[in-house]
Parts: structure tokens; C-alpha cells; sequence
């Protein structure tokens, strides 16, 4: 149940809420499970043995509209009263790419969109004029869902209480490869608390999944002597992919 609802009470209204929710949840596990995405995924798995799964489910579209109802108007945490739209993310849910950021900002809130301001013009940019692929073609989404107050860095529980959904997302699409922005997306990904100085350019993993870190385009807009840098860690994401490297 999620938290804003009642709890389990003596009214037949509040048992009819309890039950419809666990109804749909139901479905949700149920449809997950005939698209081949397990649920809990990491975090809990460990207590539920469910094992990770290696391949792109057969309906990666399907997959992810389950991740979104479930999702439904979440107010499990309190970025809820804040917010003006969840922002699922978009893009290709069978991509081979995709790019994991911190958090919606103003624009993106506004729109339900991530990477719709000026950090994503800049993110638009290094897909389309560096790695040569279209923005469609490849997922582009965030640790949370919903806007922190005055773009304040997110905060552990809220982490945690997202944490389920993009790791869900991440089991539909099952790209190839991966990208973490910045520091959260970096940590998120490769559960390391290392500075992203450090961590930028080395070559992880998630779930068997390569994961690049590299600057987060808001950063960039601040350091653009950081913009070689992630052009050189662009080029290491194109070679992941088999694609050609400009210039090489
Ligand atoms: N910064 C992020 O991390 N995500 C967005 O969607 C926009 C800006």
C-alpha cells in the first residue's frame, strides 16, 4: 500500500482500497513476469532469490508500461507534494543506450520530460553530434522520478524509494550499454561513493550491463573544459557498441 493511503482499518471503504491495491499490484507482478522482468529486482533479491535476468525481455514496451502503473500517481516519498508531473523518462524502449541523470529539473517538470532544459539540449548534443545516433533512438531517464525542491540534490530515502522503478526500467530495456551522469547517476549505477573525477572514463558494470561515468551536462555547462573529457568517454561508449568512432 502506498504510504498516503489509509491503513488497514475498520471501515469497508479503506479494506475495498487495501484490496484493490493489492489486486493491481498483482497485475503489475503478473505482467512483469509474462514479459520475463523480475520483480523485486536488485536490493531486495537477495531475499527473494529472484535472479537477475541477462536478456532484454521479449516485450520491452509492455514491461515498461507495467513499470509505469505501478508507478501510478506514487506519492511514496514526499517529493510528491512538490512536483507538477512524474518524469518516467523516454526514448527507444528497445535502446541500446541508455543515460541515467539525477533528477528533473523546472523544465522537465513542467513538461514530464527529462533532459528538456539546457543541461538536455547539451546532452541532446553529444548524442546526435557526437555519438551520431538520434535522441529517439536511445532512453534517457533519471534516479528519480519527481523534482526536488529548488533542484536540491536528492536525498537517501527518496533514492531508495525510486530505486525499484528505474531498476525495473533498466531490466525492460536492457541496453547495451550504460550511461551514468554525474555523480548520482554514476553512484547509483555502480553503488560506489567514489568521486566522479575518479570515476569518469573506467568502464563498470550493472547487472552484467557496461556502464560509462562521465560528466553530467549541467556540469558541463559550467566547465566546458570538461567537454573533452566526455568526448573521450563517448568515443570508449561507441567502441562498446561496435559503432565507428568520428575521426578513427
Ligand atoms: N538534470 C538531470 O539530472 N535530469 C534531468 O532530467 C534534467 C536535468
Amino acid at each position: 500500500m502506498s504510504p498516503g493511503k489509509a491503513e488497514p482499518g475498520t471501515g469497508a471503504s479503506e479494506r475495498d482500497e487495501v484490496l484493490a491495491d493489492l489486486l493491481a499490484h498483482g497485475r503489475f507482478l503478473g505482467t512483469l513476469s509474462s514479459v520475463g522482468v523480475a520483480w523485486p529486482p536488485a536490493g531486495v533479491e537477495a531475499a527473494t532469490g529472484a535472479p537477475a535476468v541477462s536478456q532484454r525481455p521479449e516485450d520491452p514496451e509492455k514491461a515498461l508500461q507495467a513499470v509505469r502503473e505501478e508507478m501510478g500517481d506514487c506519492r511514496r516519498c514526499r517529493l510528491a507534494s512538490g512536483r507538477k508531473t512524474i518524469v518516467f523518462g523516454q526514448g527507444n524502449p528497445r535502446a541500446e543506450l541508455m543515460f541515467i541523470g539525477e533528477a528533473p529539473g523546472a523544465e522537465e517538470d513542467e513538461q514530464g520530460l527529462a533532459f528538456v532544459g539546457r543541461a538536455g539540449q547539451l546532452l541532446t548534443d553529444i548524442i546526435e553530434k557526437g555519438l551520431r545516433m538520434r535522441r529517439a533512438d536511445v532512453w534517457i531517464g533519471n534516479i528519480l522520478k519527481c523534482r526536488p525542491p529548488q533542484n536540491r540534490n536528492p536525498e537517501p530515502d527518496e533514492v531508495i524509494a525510486c530505486q525499484p522503478f528505474l531498476e525495473a526500467q533498466i531490466r525492460a530495456i536492457r541496453p547495451r550499454v550504460l550511461v551514468g551522469l554525474g555523480k548520482f547517476g554514476a553512484h547509483w549505477l555502480l553503488k560506489t561513493a567514489e568521486p566522479i573525477t575518479r570515476l569518469r572514463g573506467r568502464v563498470g558494470e550493472y547487472e552484467g550491463i557496461p556502464v560509462m561515468p562521465t560528466y553530467h551536462p549541467a556540469y558541463l555547462l559550467r566547465n566546458p573544459a570538461g567537454k573533452k573529457d566526455v568526448w573521450e568517454d563517448m568515443k570508449v561508449v561507441l567502441r562498446l557498441l561496435g559503432r565507428p568512432v568520428p575521426g578513427e
